[in-house]
């Protein structure tokens, strides 16, 4: 099996039932696999789209993506998903990056990819599918694609650098969307609410490629707002979400949420960051429900990782659980790659068939972050309780150092969660003469405080040791996000400089 093949399988077997549902228009699988032949079929015979070549998909969560997702990977080409709210110099870098010979796109774009196009760049308008396609041969391309063949290239949020793609094969794809279907219970039946961007991995390969896998319906729409989640759930009678933390809090925060008729929903899955516990309870109550599940991963593992129980979230909430998901493994370990004790910290490493092949033409960044034995280095540190729950303290990256003492910005962030005033919080490190670094937290507080540092202080005291006490305070309206919800920490750095 290649993945474009369960595509025509649940054609076969499902012709009818509903694949993709957008806010305006429903199309069953008959017609998805229809419009994915056709557009394989233009692809290769006008602009010569072929094995191996890579094609970037500059589109939104909807019905155009989904079709151009499939037949670029029927022609045992590469796609490269790309967010649509980067600007011109991060596309021209990622379409470089990645040798793209075309974009597919829509007009949505156009202040970003015009500019390039203008240049040469080659592109593909995918406003009116029917337009384009109509009429088309829809013969399934001949092609004997493999497992493992290169299929996707992702590119990384950049949360901590410079976005590096992240190589996969259809093997890693399929056991990835494997293991989240086996772990949220996908059946045919299932109907996937996506409104986090398609081209995180955790969408695109849990929600979009895992749920196509089984035959589930996917519920999609351009752009999440707290609004259309609640309207999409109430209207389309949805099973799954798939949303970063910041998206459960603004949503828990909507005036309309008690009155909104949430009880299809069987899984409300979190992931990309931590929902600290307080925040985990907020949630649980705005939204009437204890079906939340935890996932932690990396786009580097496809993302597989660790997976926290709703049963285990009474005790355990803001641990990534005990155990590694379907098929994967977890191990922490110290710099010699051995195993570490409960309650010490060490760094987190995967191993399973999701793992990526490597960093796209990164030889370097691949041997330092892949151990040569299968395993994944995450670049996160924590540490294993008594009961054997992993509790991620902090991105490598993120930790900050002050007077020689580490120093875990999460651990602040869930104390800061802890205030009711609080609504989300970063804590970075900035350079300080005799320190080497000194703590500074921004906060987003969901109400007035007349001295909010001197009150968080306050509030900090008794959680935290003293040096772990940000010594600067910023109040802001709101935290940078990239397109996944999580905060750039390297921008709030910048900005804050
Ligand atoms: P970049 O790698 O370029 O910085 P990114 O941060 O967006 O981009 P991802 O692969 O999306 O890349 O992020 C993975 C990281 O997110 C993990 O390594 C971990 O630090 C964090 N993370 C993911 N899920 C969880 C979770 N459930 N709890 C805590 N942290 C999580």
């Amino acid at each position: 099996m290649n993945i474009p093949s369960y595509v025509a399988r649940n054609a076969r077997k499902y012709p009818q039932q509903e694949a993709v549902v957008e806010p305006n228009a429903r199309h069953t699988w008959a017609e998805l696999n229809q419009r994915v032949n056709q557009l394989a079929n233009y692809l290769h015979d006008e602009h010569g789209v072929d094995f191996g070549h890579r094609v970037a998909l500059l589109l939104p969560n909807n019905f155009a993506f989904i079709v151009s997702y499939f037949a670029v990977q029927r022609l045992g080409a590469v796609v490269v998903p790309v967010n649509v709210r980067l600007a011109t110099p991060e596309l021209e870098y990622i379409i470089e990056d990645s040798g793209s010979d075309l974009v597919i796109t829509c007009e949505l774009t156009d202040a970003a990819i015009k500019p390039l196009a203008d240049n040469g760049t080659n592109v593909i308008w995918m406003d009116n599918i029917d337009d384009l396609l109509s009429g088309l041969d829809s013969d399934e391309f001949e092609l004997n694609v493999d497992q493992d063949d290169a299929c996707a290239l992702l590119y990384t949020s950049g949360t901590t650098g410079k976005p590096k793609g992240v190589l996969f094969n259809h093997n890693a794809l399929s056991a990835v969307g494997t293991m989240f279907a086996v772990e949220m219970e996908y059946k045919p039946t299932s109907r996937i609410l996506s409104l986090m961007p398609f081209t995180h991995s955790a969408p695109l390969n849990l929600c979009l490629v895992g749920g196509t896998m089984v035959g589930a319906t996917h519920v999609v729409a351009p752009t999440f707002t707290p609004d259309l989640l609640l309207d999409l759930v109430e209207k389309e009678r949805t099973t799954h979400f798939f949303g970063a933390p910041v998206a459960y809090l603004l949503t828990a925060q909507h005036s309309d949420i008690g009155n909104r008729d949430l009880s299809s929903m069987t899984h409300w899955i979190y992931g990309g960051g931590p929902l600290a516990s307080e925040h985990t309870n907020l949630a649980r109550k705005a939204f009437r429900s204890d079906k939340f599940y935890c996932v932690y991963g990396l786009t580097e593992a496809g993302p597989t990782g660790c997976v926290l129980l709703p049963e285990e979230h009474g005790a355990k909430a803001g641990s990534i659980g005990k155990r590694a998901a379907y098929n994967t493994e977890v191990r922490l370990v110290d710099d010699n790659n051995e195993p570490v004790p409960a309650g010490e910290p060490g760094e987190l490493q995967l191993t399973g068939e999701g793992i990526m092949l490597g960093y796209w033409q990164n030889p370097d960044a691949t041997d330092d972050t892949l151990t040569g034995d299968g395993w994944l280095k995450t670049g996160d540190i924590a540490i294993q309780d008594e009961d054997g729950y992993y509790w991620v303290k902090d991105r490598q990256k993120d930790i900050i150092i002050s007077g020689g003492v580490n120093i875990y910005p999460r651990e602040i962030e869930d104390a800061l969660a802890e205030h009711p005033a609080v609504l989300e919080s970063a804590v970075i490190g900035v350079d300080h003469p005799e320190w080497g670094e000194t703590v500074r937290a921004c906060v987003v507080l969901n109400r007035e405080l007349s001295d909010p540092e001197a009150t968080l202080k306050e509030h900090l005291k008794p959680l935290l040791a003293d040096y772990k006490i940000p010594r600067q305070f910023m109040v802001m309206d709101e935290l940078p996000h990239n397109a996944n919800g999580k905060v750039l920490k390297h921008e709030l750095r910048e900005l804050l400089d």
